[in-house]
């Protein structure tokens, strides 16, 4: 990101959500966003998500710049390179998780064969091989967090998105679900995720502070990470 700004509204109900933000992630990094309520974390994991787009600045992502892109395009970038997973699933209920999982990759245009070998690869990856054939409704949060995973990963994205992943999971389901994120980090994939949990950020590699939307701390230690930041 190279000086983003996010305005929404107009006028007397303008609200500044990010205000010259500029931030580099690097291939294979494993990064998290903290900052207060408001701060512009949200706004600016949309951005890098290519689920919205700046009011001004430029975003490079693999080098090219999407900012200003057409929505049909933008489109294609976020099913092929981006994986996202949001605090409260975002699953479809009426599908099982195998069909969750197998979804982006219609929209990618995989065949049919491909998709049911690749969503069951992802749901092994994710430890929910024997939960296949089950809704949303039928597992718990946690399982359903990890199908939320396994679906953004199925596409192999460049990047995988995070906002408050283990926002709505207790300690225990937290500690599975960072497992996993840590895996795929270990395993080459890049990760950002916004929490508000320091346990979290500090199994990460690189914290990056958001305050009134802009980044006031580009590069913290997690190690480093002490209540006293709060
Ligand atoms: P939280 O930790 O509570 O999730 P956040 O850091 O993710 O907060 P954002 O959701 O990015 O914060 O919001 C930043 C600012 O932009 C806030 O003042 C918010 O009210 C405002 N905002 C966010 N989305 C919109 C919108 N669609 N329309 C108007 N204002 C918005
Ligand atoms: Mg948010």
């Amino acid at each position: 990101l190279e000086e983003v700004t996010k305005v929404y509204g107009i006028g007397d109900l303008e609200v500044r959500a990010l205000n010259g933000v500029s931030l580099t992630v690097r291939q294979g990094e494993y990064c998290s966003i903290m900052g207060a309520s408001g701060s512009g974390k949200s706004t600016a994991m949309n951005i890098i998500g290519c689920l919205d787009r700046p009011t001004s600045g430029s975003y490079y992502l693999d080098g090219v710049d999407v900012a200003q892109m057409p929505e049909g395009e933008l489109a294609g970038i976020r099913n092929l390179k981006l994986g996202f997973v949001f605090q409260q699933f975002h699953l479809l209920p009426q599908l099982t998780a195998l069909e969750n999982v197998m979804l982006p990759m219609v929209y990618a245009g995989i065949p049919a064969a491909e998709r049911r070998e690749r969503g069951v690869d992802a749901l092994t990856k994710v430890g929910l091989e024997s939960r296949l054939q089950n809704r949303p409704n039928q597992l718990s949060g946690g399982q359903q967090q990890r199908v939320a995973i396994a679906r953004a990963i199925v596409n192999r994205p460049v990047l995988l998105l995070a906002d408050e992943p283990t926002g709505a999971l207790d300690t225990k389901t937290t500690q599975e679900v960072m497992d996993i994120f840590t895996e795929f980090n270990e395993n080459g994939m890049t990760v950002v995720m916004v929490t508000h949990e320091p346990e979290v950020a500090r199994q990460t590699r690189r914290v990056v502070w958001f305050r009134d939307g802009k980044v006031i701390h580009n590069n913290l230690n997690p190690a480093e990470l002490s209540h006293a930041v709060f």
